[in-house]
């Protein structure tokens, strides 16, 4: 029905996810691919999704979907047999062991966040967390209007957390410590001694760890990887988990939240119960999935895994040295986990660049390659590359990187020996 009248519709959208959707690391990353010229070179990091599963993981979708498992809605808190084979999954290195009771499923670990933001976020409460990490703890807490307070690491112990930093921000309102491990974006792991202090820290301060494990597949420096959980019976512990990065299967939107209470803390303080109760009111992850995730855990072949570390080490290794070359840029941390190296930019060193956003800005226009500025992971003048791709399009990508630094740089080419020398 035509009607050239206006009409003055009596409905429009709130502004209520306005502050918290601008923290996300996708407002980022649209922005500055947005900026990529698509006739150009190759815009990098491939946007398209190609990396591959494991066929064991394939096939128990597959199969599920075939024999009609997941076709009914499952239970608020999870498929009882997803929720049996993450426990059971957790417990191989856990000396207190989960029931299936203890585990909930989630859509992906970001859902497994929202949950652990939303069942404890109260008036006046505040929770730590890492600086730099990534945003969707804050995004999430941003929402919720919960407030955030920030700790810091220690460069030169590789990257622990700095735990009089820790110390110096609880107050009696402060509930929770979030930590990441292995972290997404410094790419580092924590050893089973810092652990442990981590734990004793939370303790002496009454509050819990929540421990963000989704990277623990893709690890691959020397330190083997230690869940927190290990350390709850000096404190309790909540793990996050997916089969996002492990599996590189993020859109299958599976994940966990685990409750390690061992003396019933959670369960007396009303934390499992206000955790159904989210769930009774969220989406689940889709049934056919959790169908399939005995299979996945229980039956993926270790050399998978193997495998799928020993490319990223690669990356990691060409990665890193290759960053030694290029002017005004500093990796200090060796990635040793996770698929991103974090590097410092002395700002100082170019003739024509403000801070991080517009290094990536320009890098972006000029050369179709992004970075993601330090910015939207809570810090200035660093950038996070990805490393997850095959070693041509790696080279590609570090190629324009070093161009784009040295016909930036206020020296230009002829400093680059000593820059080679110093670095
Ligand atoms: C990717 C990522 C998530 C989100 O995982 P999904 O399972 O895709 O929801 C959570 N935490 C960290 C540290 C991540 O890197």
């Amino acid at each position: 029905m035509a009607n050239d009248s206006i009409v003055d519709w009596q409905f429009s959208g709130n502004e209520e996810a306005k502050e918290a959707a601008g923290a996300a690391l996708s407002a980022y990353s649209s922005k500055l691919f947005a900026l990529c010229d698509p006739n150009g070179p190759p815009i990098l990091p491939p946007r398209v999704e190609t990396a591959e599963t494991s066929h064991t993981a394939e096939k128990a979708v597959v199969y599920s979907v075939l024999c009609g498992l997941g076709n009914a809605y499952a239970p608020s808190i999870g498929l009882p047999a997803a929720k049996k084979a993450v426990a059971e999954y957790l417990n191989r290195d856990l000396p207190n062991k989960l029931t299936a009771n203890d585990v909930f499923m989630t859509v992906g670990c970001k859902q497994a966040i929202e949950l652990a933001v939303d069942i404890l976020a109260k008036p006046n409460a505040n929770v730590l967390l890492p600086r730099p990490g990534f945003p969707w703890d804050m995004v999430r807490s941003l929402y919720q209007k919960l407030e955030v307070r920030k700790y810091d690491f220690v460069p030169e112990r590789d990257y622990e957390i700095d735990l009089e930093s820790v110390r110096a921000q609880v107050d009696e309102n402060t509930f929770a410590i979030f930590i990441i491990n292995p972290h997404n974006p410094i790419g580092n792991i924590y050893s089973e001694a810092h652990l442990k202090q981590i734990a004793e820290l939370a303790r002496e301060l009454k509050i819990m760890v929540v421990s963000d494990e989704v990277f623990r597949w893709t690890v691959f420096g020397s330190k083997p990887f230690v869940p927190m959980a290990k350390f709850s019976s000096i404190v309790p512990v909540v793990t996050l988990g997916s089969i996002s990065k492990g599996w590189t299967v993020p859109g299958w939107r599976t994940g966990w939240v685990s409750l390690h209470d061992l003396d019933g803390a959670f369960r007396n303080t009303k934390v499992v119960d206000a955790a159904k109760q989210f769930l009774e009111i969220n989406s689940k992850p889709p049934t056919v999935i959790q169908a399939a995730i005995p299979t996945i855990l229980e039956d993926t072949p270790e050399d998978f895994f193997i495998r799928r570390q020993k490319y990223l080490k690669d990356k990691a290794d060409y990665a890193y040295t290759f960053v030694k070359s290029i002017p005004c840029l500093t990796c200090y941390q060796k990635t040793e986990a996770c698929t991103f190296l974090w590097t410092e930019l002395n700002i100082s060193c170019f003739k024509d660049i403000k801070d991080a956003e517009d290094f990536c800005e320009k890098l972006a226009s000029e050369k179709n390659l992004v970075l993601l500025p330090g910015k939207a992971f809570g810090v200035t003048n660093w950038v996070r590359h990805s490393i997850d791709m095959d070693s041509a399009t790696l080279q590609d990508a570090f190629g324009r990187l070093k161009s784009f630094c040295i016909s930036h740089s206020n020296t230009g080419e002829a400093s680059l020996e000593d820059v080679n020398g110093v670095n």
